[in-house]
Order: C-alpha cells, then structure tokens, then sequence
C-alpha cells in the first residue's frame, strides 16, 4: 500500500476514534484531502483510496490540477485560501465549494460568475475567529450579517462557516476558540436553511476541532506528507 492511501485509513481511524470519544456518529464528519503543493499524482492516489474532496490553496495551481485530473469526473474541489476580488473567475468555474468569503464583494463577484450550467458554488464564511492580526475572515461580530447577505445570493449556496484558529500548545483555550466558533454556526445554522457545514480542525487539532461539533476538517500533512516551502 502506497504512502498516502496508509496515511487516509490513519486519518480515517483518528477521525472515527475522535467521533467515538465525543459520542458522535463518523459519517458526521467529512474529511477534505488539503492537496496543495502536491501534484496531481498525489491526488490519483487518494482518489485510488477512495477520498473524492479534495481543497487547495492557490487559484493557478488548483486550476492547472482540476484541468489535469479532468478524467476522475467525482472529484469535488473545494477553495481553500484566500480570496482575491480579481481572482474570483477561476473559482466560479472550477471549484464546487469556497470556504474562504469574508468580503461582500468577492461573494457578488462568485455569483455573477458562476456559469448557469453548474450547480450553486456552495459557500461558507471565513471567520477570524480569534481575532489573529493580519488574518482573514470577517470579524465574529459581523459574520451573521456577511452571511445573510450571501444566502440572498443567486447563484452561491450559503453552507456554514470556517476557521483557522492560530495554532496553540494550550487545549484549553484551543477547546475555547473552537467552541466559540460551534456557537456562532449554531446561530447562523438556525437562520438558514441548509447551513450545515462547520469547517474546522487541520492535522494538528482535528480531535479538539471534532469534540467541539466540526463538521467538516481539512487534513493536508497527515495525508501527503510534509510541504516543501
Ligand atoms: C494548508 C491548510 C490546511 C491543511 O493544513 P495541515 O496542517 O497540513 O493539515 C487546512 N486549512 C487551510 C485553510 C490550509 O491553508
């Protein structure tokens, strides 16, 4: 068995044991493979082990990959990084999920964008949601707003929200940050129909992420191995 289909049961089996730790069913928990930096090999090989979502970064790699892998057919991209406003054609036409919106503008621009003949580009918030400086994501604050905003939006399907909370050796205050973020999807969950995405936990977190309502963790070391810089 290659590298990459052993490191996905790994990350397959810490997923389940963290779900089991916190009484919570697996298959509410959808792992997406973080391919970024790896070529398309990389992601046949996952897809040969079953993983079919997959997210990335940077707007040019994820395109040249998505054209490159064409012949998979069910594979699902999801938009990862940091949007900018003049780079939203791409995704429009590429991805089937941004987890990235944190401005109005950039979620009006996805919309007009997206070609009639695909299905809405599902879509969370990025929320700072421990007020990193420098950071992306709409401040928690004005997140409720940003997202009604976005589900009045033709062509874009509002799903949740995600966070990238700064790395911390502290569980307590990681278990916090977490937690304050499962509050705030809960309020947006009970504003909108069809909000049920909670994107958070990477390879380092993913069990804190899990016990505190993650619906969705988005694993790139664990499952291909360390990035070049
Ligand atoms: C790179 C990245 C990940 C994956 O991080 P790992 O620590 O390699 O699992 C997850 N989410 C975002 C937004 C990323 O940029």
């Amino acid at each position: 068995m290659g590298m990459i289909s052993n490191n996905l049961q790994q990350v397959r089996a810490q997923i389940a044991q963290a779900c089991t730790d916190c009484g919570r069913n697996a298959n509410e928990v959808t792992l997406l493979a973080v391919s970024k930096t790896f070529g398309p090999e990389a992601v046949r090989e996952a897809y040969a082990a079953g993983q079919r979502s997959f997210g990335e970064n940077y707007i040019q790699e994820g395109e040249e990959k998505i054209a490159s892998l064409q012949d998979l057919g069910d594979l699902v991209w999801h938009m990862i990084g940091p949007i900018q406003s003049n780079k939203t054609r791409v995704i429009a036409e590429n991805f089937a999920w941004a987890h990235s919106v944190d401005r109005l503008k950039t979620a009006q621009r996805l919309s007009a964008q997206r070609p009639p003949h695909l299905p809405a580009l599902q879509v969370c918030i990025q929320v700072n949601i421990d007020g990193g400086v420098n950071k992306s994501g709409v401040p928690p604050q004005d997140a409720q707003a940003l997202a009604k905003e976005v589900a009045q939006l033709p062509h874009l399907q509002l799903r949740g929200i995600m966070v990238i909370p700064e790395p911390t050796i502290d569980l307590i205050a990681a278990a916090e940050i977490f937690q304050r973020a499962r509050s705030l999807f809960d309020i947006i969950s009970a504003q909108h129909a069809g909000v049920d995405t909670l994107s958070m936990g990477m390879s380092a977190d993913l069990p804190a992420a899990i016990a505190q309502g993650s619906t969705m963790v988005r694993v790139g070391t664990a499952i291909f191995g360390k990035r070049s810089p």
